[in-house]
């Protein structure tokens, strides 16, 4: 399938609309109940505003990629009490912390240090294992390899209750074979922790592929909130 083109005329209810629909239908076509998919809004360049006009189409979990920014909006939109947070983004050790005092969930922990940080937090948040699908250290996540050893970490911290694996699709690859391989992680892990069932995968360019390898949270932008403002 290809990506929804975004069209810039239409509006975010139509987009909105547009992808739920597309995610239903890609759901359907790989058997599954499309119940079991959580559409996460990314809301990152975007104003408040935006997440509260989100808020009255029925959207109940935005994501965002930056401390600073989502720390603002979430507090400029406290009294959505509904909402659900997903920090998605690359996440500095020293940030940890705080970002659990907005975040419900953290998709982005990759690294010993980083659990650690979050161990001698006072908060429990749900996380995802980024894992690094690419060869480019450089680029977020574990490498597959080093999966379980870092899902062990976080069963051992009670400030992490694990929900899964995360993943972007490296650029240079077909979006399906990258998720397979996600999927074959997400069962290793499971081995580990048998309720840590949940896989976030599945971007603009690639939800219907994502859903097809088994992801239940979708991190969609664009397709929904149009181009960013700026360059994200
Ligand atoms: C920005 C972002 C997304 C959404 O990207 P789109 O291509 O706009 O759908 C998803 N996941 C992460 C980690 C992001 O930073």
């Amino acid at each position: 399938m290809s990506p929804d083109p975004v069209d810039p005329a239409g509006s975010l209810e139509d987009r909105l609309r547009t992808v739920r629909d597309r995610v239903d239908e890609a759901s359907r076509r790989a058997g599954r109940d499309p119940a079991e998919v959580t559409t996460i809004v990314v809301t990152k360049f975007h104003p408040a505003s935006l997440v509260r006009d989100l808020h009255a189409l029925g959207v109940r979990d935005v994501g965002e990629n930056r401390h600073q920014e989502a720390a603002e909006k979430a507090s400029e939109l406290a009294d959505l009490e509904d909402l659900t947070w997903h920090f998605v983004g690359q996440l500095q050790t020293k940030k940890a912390r705080q970002v659990t005092a907005y975040s419900h969930i953290v998709h982005s922990v990759d690294r010993s240090l980083l659990v650690d940080a979050f161990a001698r937090g006072t908060t429990t948040v749900d996380c995802f294992l980024q894992i690094n699908l690419t060869d480019d250290p450089a680029r977020g996540g574990v490498a597959p390899g080093g999966a379980e050893a870092l899902a062990e970490q976080v069963l051992g911290t009670d400030r992490l209750r694990l929900l899964g694996v995360m993943a972007v699709a490296p650029l240079d690859e077909e979006p399906r074979s990258a998720f397979a391989r996600l999927r074959l992680v997400s069962e290793r892990v499971r081995r580990l922790s048998p309720e840590s069932v949940f896989i976030s995968a599945g971007m603009s360019g690639d939800y219907p592929e994502a859903i097809a390898e088994g992801a239940t949270h979708l991190r969609i932008g664009t397709a929904i909130t149009g181009n960013r403002p700026h360059r994200g």
